[in-house]
């Protein structure tokens, strides 16, 4: 077995999920993330003193291997049952509630369960990639593998001419962006819903109330929008914050203005085109991997970066 590390590119879940089977295998992994924290889109922001969730709002768990993982952040506090209902809300009103499966929330926002599965992994923050090549390589130094954990867009981006099959796994394949406002007021000045889906709207998708989520009753809601309204504002996404707030408040019907407003840009927050397959790993020894493998949630990212990392101490071992 080589003594070089797997290299994996990506705090995200999906990234730390496939360094934590690796390491339980034995194999050195080292993690690069260019960012500051770990999270990636599961992103939580302190903001008036509190944690708000600007990416992900909740996660479900529908398959037996991520129970394990959720059954640990309930048991110890970190995760807890949210609701399995939501409000849904047309251009003619309100419409029935929507039941689902039971989604969960966090007391300390969605990044502390990346956080928590991060815990002891060799990682290093503040560290961009800017090159992937045959061998395998990273910036030039060689790896006994490499896992690109994240949105397939910044995968191309980092890929070398001469990794065909991952190029081509990757060719063309788009990301959709999304603007998420958050805003708090003194009290709660809205109805009694936990989160609103928004259909046919000109701003809005969807509509968490962050205080339930959280369970600390905050009167703070965050709103995502669609990717349309977001497109125009990519480059200029402070402009976007006046008209999504109204659209908020119109949705939410409330008539009083929030005491503080944060706008978040999230240029690529799901694939347009997700793969049928849960990774990638061919003869190069490049894995890919995360939430444009399946059907793009925290589940996903979750259970790809799990079975990329299975795949890789097959190979290695
Ligand atoms: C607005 C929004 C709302 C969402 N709502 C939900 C929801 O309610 N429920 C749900 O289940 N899912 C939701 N999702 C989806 C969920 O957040 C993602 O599926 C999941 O977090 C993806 O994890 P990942 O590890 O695949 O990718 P990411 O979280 O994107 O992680 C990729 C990581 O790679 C890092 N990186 C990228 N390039 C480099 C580089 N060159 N060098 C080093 N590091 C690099 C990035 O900084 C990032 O940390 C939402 C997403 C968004 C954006």
């Amino acid at each position: 077995m080589s003594t070089l590390p797997v290299v994996i590119v990506g705090a995200g879940i999906a990234g730390i999920a496939c360094a934590r089977e690796l390491t339980a295998a034995g194999i050195p992994v080292r993690v690069r993330e260019r960012s500051y924290v770990p999270g990636g889109r599961m992103a939580s922001r302190t903001l008036a003193g509190r944690r708000v969730d600007l990416g992900a709002s909740y996660f479900t768990c529908r398959t037996e291997p991520f129970r394990a993982v959720v059954d640990s952040w309930v048991s110890r506090g970190l995760a807890h049952e949210w609701t399995d209902r939501f409000a849904v809300r047309t251009p003619d009103g309100w419409g029935s509630s929507s039941v689902g499966p039971v989604r969960y929330g966090t007391a300390g926002g969605m990044r502390s369960l990346v956080a928590d599965l991060a815990e002891g992994l060799d990682l290093t923050l503040r560290s961009e990639v800017t090159d992937v090549g045959p061998g395998p390589t990273v910036d030039g130094v060689p790896a006994a593998a490499v896992v690109l954990a994240m949105p397939d867009p910044q995968v191309s981006d980092l890929l070398a001419d001469e990794l065909t099959e991952e190029l081509a796994a990757v060719d063309g394949r788009e990301s959709r962006p999304a603007l998420a406002l958050a805003a708090g007021w003194p009290q709660r000045v809205w109805g009694d819903v936990d989160g609103v889906f928004v259909s046919d709207d000109p701003e809005l998708s969807w509509i968490a109330d962050d205080g339930r989520r959280r369970g600390d009753g905050a009167a703070v809601l965050v709103g995502h929008s669609t990717p349309e309204f977001a497109e125009p504002y990519l480059d200029r996404p402070l402009d976007a914050g006046e008209p999504l707030l109204a659209g908020l408040m119109r949705v939410m019907e409330i008539d009083r203005a929030p005491e503080w407003t944060y706008l978040h840009r999230w240029g690529l927050a799901s694939p347009t085109d997700p793969h049928g397959q849960p990774f990638h790993l061919g003869p190069a020894l490049v894995a890919l991997c995360g939430d444009s493998w399946g059907t793009p949630r925290v589940e996903t990212a979750w259970t790809s970066g799990h079975l990329a990392g299975r795949a890789l101490v097959e190979r290695l071992s």
